[in-house]
């Protein structure tokens, strides 16, 4: 068995409120949402970072980029939402398996205020 949670989810050996799921990626509901809509995006497939995804697989990155945007529109996010890739443990990542946050349905402007 895995030793990565997210593969385990991918793998359903964790449960999890799964929204969209294709051979190459996952899309499921936070568990811990910080805002309304806050769904995680993951590809099937092991990659610890953005940096790693974006170098290993180039197409597998824009998928799960356009999956965030098809997750977006199934959530009804029209007035815009925010895409986040933690990207290290100095960006604050604590699951090492790429994820992209879809975080909307409330004031999401930049810088916070
Ligand atoms: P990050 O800090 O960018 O690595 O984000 C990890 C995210 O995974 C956090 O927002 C957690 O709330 C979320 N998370 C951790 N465990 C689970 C789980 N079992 N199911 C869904 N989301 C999870
Ligand atoms: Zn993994």
């Amino acid at each position: 068995m895995s030793e990565c949670l997210f593969c385990r989810i991918v793998e359903g050996d964790v449960p999890a409120d799964i929204v969209l799921r294709t051979d190459r990626v996952v899309a499921f509901r936070d568990i811990n949402p910080q805002a309304p809509v806050h769904v995680l995006v993951i590809p099937t497939s092991h990659h610890a970072n953005a940096a790693e995804i974006a170098a290993a697989d180039p197409a597998l990155a824009g998928e799960l980029l356009a999956a965030a945007a098809q997750v977006a529109e199934a959530e009804g996010l029209s007035g815009g939402y925010r895409i986040v890739l933690n990207t290290g443990a100095d960006a604050g990542q604590t699951v090492f398996h790429v994820h992209a946050h879809v975080l909307g349905g409330r004031d999401l402007l930049w810088p916070p205020g």
